[in-house]
């Protein structure tokens, strides 16, 4: 040691400081353990955490020092628990939620506020058992830095992988709603016309920071316009776009309620199709030849007809046609996709949702005729694959993330069990769950 370089020798020993001062142990005993979704359940089974990831899975209750650095190991007691992978909602907008005076919001909200609020949100969606979200969408400073803050321990959060701001063409899904020239005076990054503007706006998002790139294929429920649920972007451009977005390593998901605009994306090559409400057997039959995932969001469905059946005045007349037209036709659509083996990743659109009600999807996945083994893979392996992340979370198994979660009975034969976490563990931190949300909003939460 003595001939050693200084520079070398700071190294092995900060390395050496590092190992012993900065390994916390923990060992769950999982009194059932359903480790990959597409597996058997196991019984009494011990996972042992160091850090942030998964070690080992083992037979039996291990005590702590019976598995080697594990003398001072925490024992996490879910013996009477079913223990299960943290889920994945592949389609959330975590930096807000439904307010009426949303309009006022869109000119008057600072991105700082909302990554602020997506902090509160983030913490609502860990504390319902979603340890990883896809964010499609939203201001792309906002979400950038609240996906940076997570990731760097400076805030706790689910893990994001975030799209920066939608891709809409001018007028369309994604594009502001009518505002004046002087409160819009430019349009934001994502809104683009032609093939050369499409392929600037996804390279724009990608310089940012983006992790894959979302898009709207067709019209949607909650812009402010009567320009109907069908296909926005011309063939080309769809192409142009996803064709970009490949080329530097980024899948695609496109929002698409019609028919040919689903058709469309699909042709042009697109990872997942988000909501699919007017799917019929040809477009299942599309899906299938292409490998897409469908993301059903059938809860922002069910949320925005319920909105505007039960408040007729919370959404503009433009708005509230579209919420009564599309609602109810969202869950067929996953029928018909299911019969015909379309992929499914699970995805609840939560921000038209209550952030925190993720887990409802699975209900009503499983009233649409989606079993519960094939609800609890496509919120896991499922979605892991889509987002890219399989080699990190989406089962528990050695290297992983401890993206951990536990309910009180199997979900296999009682799929709602989920509504209600007992235990969360995120990248290897017990969330606690005993804490009240926020009230954010002056009125009863939707
Ligand atoms: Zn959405």
């Amino acid at each position: 040691m003595k001939r050693c370089i200084v520079a070398v020798c700071t190294v092995l020993f900060s390395a050496t400081l590092t190992a012993q001062v900065g390994n916390t142990w923990k060992i769950i005993h999982a009194g059932s353990l359903l480790a990959d979704a597409r597996g058997e359940v196991a019984t009494e089974q011990s996972i042992i955490v160091r850090n942030n990831v998964i070690v080992e899975i083992r037979d039996g209750y291990v005590t702590p020092g019976q598995v080697n650095g594990t003398a001072n190991a925490q024992v996490i007691d879910l013996s009477n628990q079913f223990v299960l992978p943290g889920l994945i909602d592949s389609h959330t907008h975590i930096l807000s939620q439904q307010e009426p005076n949303r309009r006022e919001i869109a000119v008057t909200r600072s991105s700082e506020l909302s990554t602020l609020m997506g902090v509160e949100f983030g913490m609502r969606t860990l504390r319902a058992g979603f340890t990883t979200i896809r964010n499609v969408g939203g201001d792309r400073n906002a979400i950038f830095a609240l996906r940076d803050a997570i990731n760097q321990g400076i805030v706790m959060g689910p893990r994001i992988r975030a799209a920066g701001q939608g891709i809409t063409p001018t007028g369309g899904h994604g594009d502001g709603g009518g505002f004046r020239d002087d409160v819009f005076p430019e349009p934001h990054s994502g809104v683009c016309d032609g093939i050369t503007e499409c392929r600037k706006a996804v390279r724009t998002q990608v310089k940012y920071g983006a992790d894959h790139i979302k898009y709207v294929a067709t019209g949607g429920v909650l812009s402010q316009t009567a320009t109907g649920t069908e296909q926005q972007f011309t063939d080309e451009e769809q192409i142009a776009l996803i064709e970009a977005a490949h080329a530097m390593g980024r899948k695609v998901a496109a929002h698409a309620h019609g028919k040919a605009g689903m058709m469309s994306a699909l042709r042009a090559g697109v990872d997942s199709i988000e909501h699919g409400s007017y799917l019929d057997e040809e477009v299942a039959q599309l899906f299938v030849a292409t490998g897409a995932y469908l993301v059903p969001t059938l809860i922002a469905g069910h949320t925005v007809e319920r909105i505007a059946t039960e408040q007729p005045t919370f959404f503009t007349p433009e708005v509230r046609q579209k919420a009564l037209e599309v609602g109810p036709i969202m869950r067929n659509a996953l029928r018909i996709a299911h019969e015909y083996g379309v992929k499914i990743a699970y995805g609840t659109d939560a921000g038209v949702n209550d952030h925190g009600t993720n887990a409802y999807e699975a209900v009503l996945m499983n009233e649409a005729g989606m079993g519960e083994r094939e609800i609890l893979i496509a919120a896991t392996v499922n979605a892991a694959d889509l987002i890219g992340i399989s080699d990190i979370t989406g089962t528990l198994e050695a290297g992983k993330d401890a993206d951990i979660i536990a309910v009180s009975n199997n979900p296999l034969e009682d799929i709602a069990t989920l509504l209600q976490p007992r235990f969360v563990m995120a990248r290897g931190n017990e969330i606690d769950l005993d804490v009240p949300p926020v009230d954010l909003f002056p009125w009863p939460s939707l």
